[in-house]
């Protein structure tokens, strides 16, 4: 990612944001409240286009957003990720299952009965192997959230986003959902993590990413950021949470 912005009106919310996310690499983003996070992930989405910036992926797909985008370029940008809501954004009127087969089968127009086994897979692989019948009401936040992680799972992205996964749900719900994202990165998955869990992202991250009022602050290995911060904005912030 090069030389992003964002800016809604005249707030610019995301200020010549540059970073990188490795293939098979866990980026962790923190940072306090209206610092950018979620916009970040959401112009990674293209569910926000940027202001400015270009986007260049390993397989020789790249957009400038100076340019104006074609829309097949918005298509081919949106199916490389797949994105976890802290809301967690299901269907309410659709079961578990069919809350993970949406994607594949209405936007992906995928095989069906391949979609339904993917779907059974992966709603077991996050724990609901018995749940995969039930509406989004009859689950606990935890375990609509895992539905909403083996949702993004099921349409194959390259790179799977998270949004502070855990912080609309309760304390004891809370590592269960951790574990599951914890098991994805020793899979290799590709992935930025926006979280204030600073004991998860020092065990998981390969790299933060610390933001304060759009701009990145500081960034490195785990190590760097959040056990020895050069920056005096990031050492303020995790004393704050720990
Ligand atoms: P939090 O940790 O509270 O979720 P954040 O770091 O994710 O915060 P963002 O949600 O990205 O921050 O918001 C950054 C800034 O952009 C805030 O000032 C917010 O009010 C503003 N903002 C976000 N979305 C919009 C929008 N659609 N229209 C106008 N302003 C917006």
């Amino acid at each position: 990612m090069k030389g992003l912005s964002k800016s809604f009106g005249d707030l610019e919310v995301l200020k010549n944001i540059n970073m990188e996310i490795e293939k098979g690499k866990v980026v962790t983003i923190m940072g306090p409240s209206g610092s950018g996070k979620t916009t970040l992930l959401r112009c990674l989405n293209a569910l926000e286009e940027p202001t400015t910036g270009e986007f260049h992926f390993e397989d020789g797909f790249h957009v400038n957003f100076n340019q104006k985008l074609k829309k097949q370029d918005l298509l081919t940008l949106r199916r490389k990720s797949g994105m976890v809501f802290q809301s967690y954004n299901l269907f309410p009127h659709k079961t578990a299952l069919e809350n993970v087969t949406e994607g594949p089968l209405v936007v992906q127009k995928r095989d069906q009965q391949a979609v339904i086994e993917q779907a059974k897979r992966l709603l077991t692989k996050v724990g609901l192997q018995d749940k995969m019948d039930l509406y989004p009401y009859q689950l606990s936040g935890g375990q609509q959230q895992r539905v909403g992680i083996a949702r993004a799972l099921a349409i194959e992205p390259e790179l799977m986003l998270f949004d502070e996964p855990t912080s609309a749900l309760d304390p004891e719900l809370v590592g269960d959902v951790l574990n599951v994202i914890k098991e994805l990165a020793n899979e290799g998955w590709t992935m930025a993590v926006v979280t204030h869990e600073v004991q998860f992202a020092t065990e998981v991250s390969d790299h933060v990413i610390f933001m304060d009022g759009g701009y990145i602050v500081e960034q490195g290995t785990p190590q760097k950021v959040l056990t020895n911060p050069r920056e005096e904005r990031t050492q303020q912030f995790l004393q704050r949470i720990l």
